[in-house]
């Protein structure tokens, strides 16, 4: 009871240290090296999704140690009540605000003014720069997280930067300088009328460096509407130059779109060589110490229904400390009250058996209370 107690608080402790968001101390127990200043030139355009064992040769965070995407293991995740519902400001814009929509030859990036901000749920503040998508193949699923090991259609990324930095291109090397929302797309029975009006102008920028005038609309339409469930931690970019620099959000729900406009969302673009660009999702990478945290408390899977020690560990993890500590206390006091019992009623046995010899009953209990009821009646 006592390992187990010490074990919870030590990973609450380390839950509580994470949840400070910009606290540059949680950064260092990470083993991040000091960020380095990229030439984000022309070169970086090169990279592709065949080529992945070779990113980090020229980006070396690419081959660190907080890079992204994962696997979120809902079991291992650590509820933090802390984490405030995101809020979003500005993000819906009139139609006659015109967004750049590009084909980039890995993926659909949409341009997003700088009025669109996280102003709730980070410890600070964030402005929009783009979104994008990942996404499969006609024959397979393509989200770059993965839930449980779950990998689901596709996956929205809304990039943002923190507004103490002078915009993105400083923000990003900073600890504390991204902040990407994710939220995973399935195919469901119908439209999805806000992903229309981007997947509408597809076909007008197949290839690579292509680009479109899109009319403005409510952008947060294209999130859940449920933003007080997440999944938090740190991470990377998932792509070169892969900084370790984004504080992520992965969102609980999923949004929905017909079986036609994930057809649209595969089907649609041309990569630099001229081929379908498709599968432009990057592989689950290791979290080497990191923790995952939840704004809710995750389901309990099946296996770990085990009691008091051991793997029950895994569900304690996800209440509070002081509901575990009063459930540690309840046991002992439970524990004691047993043991008194259980005493109490050998003595009256052994103090039964004494006064009634001639019963001579055997070890059954049951006899024993058969004997106090005919000596009652008598
Ligand atoms: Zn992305």
């Amino acid at each position: 009871m006592n390992r187990a107690g010490l074990r919870v608080s030590l990973l609450l402790l380390a839950a509580l240290s994470r949840a400070g968001a910009g606290s540059p101390h949680s950064q260092e127990q990470e083993g991040e090296e000091p960020p380095h200043s990229h030439e984000q030139g022309p070169g970086h355009s090169h990279w592709s999704y065949e080529d992945q064992e070779h990113w980090g040769t020229n980006d070396p965070d690419c081959a660190g140690n907080m890079q992204s995407p994962i696997n979120i293991d809902t079991a291992k995740t650590i509820f933090s009540p802390q984490l405030r519902p995101i809020q979003l400001s500005g993000y819906s814009l009139p139609a006659s605000e015109k967004l750049r929509l590009t084909n980039n030859g890995h993926t659909v990036v949409l341009t997003l003014p700088e009025s669109l901000a996280i102003t709730g749920g980070y410890a600070q503040q964030y402005r929009a720069v783009q979104l994008h998508l990942h996404w499969g193949s006609p024959s397979g699923p393509g989200s770059e997280h993965t839930v449980n090991g779950h990998r689901f259609g596709a996956e929205i990324h809304v990039v943002h930067y923190n507004t103490k930095y002078n915009g993105f291109e400083e923000a990003k090397v900073q600890p504390d300088g991204l902040a990407v929302l994710g939220a995973f797309l399935e195919v469901g029975p119908r439209e999805n009328p806000y992903y229309q009006e981007i997947f509408q102008h597809l076909y007008k920028i197949q290839r690579k460096g292509e680009e479109v005038l899109v009319s403005g609309f409510n952008i947060a339409d294209l999130l859940p509407d449920n933003l007080k469930q997440y999944f938090h931690y740190n991470g990377s970019l998932t792509t070169p130059p892969c900084f370790q620099t984004v504080k992520w959000t992965i969102f609980n729900q999923t949004m929905l779109i017909s079986h036609y406009q994930m057809s649209m969302l595969v089907m649609s673009l041309r990569n630099d060589d001229n081929r379908p660009l498709q599968n432009n999702y990057r592989p689950v990478k290791g979290l080497h110490g990191r923790r995952v945290l939840a704004s809710f408390q995750t389901t309990l899977p099946p296996a770990k229904h085990l009691p008091a020690d051991g793997d029950g560990l895994e569900a304690a993890d996800r209440h509070s400390s002081s509901s575990f500590h009063a459930g540690d206390v309840l046991a002992v006091l439970f524990g004691v009250l047993f043991a008194i019992t259980a005493l109490a009623f050998l003595l009256y046995i052994y103090k039964h058996r004494s006064q009634n010899t001639r019963l001579d009953s055997p070890t059954k209990s049951k006899v024993i209370y058969t004997a106090a009821a005919t000596e009652n009646t008598a």
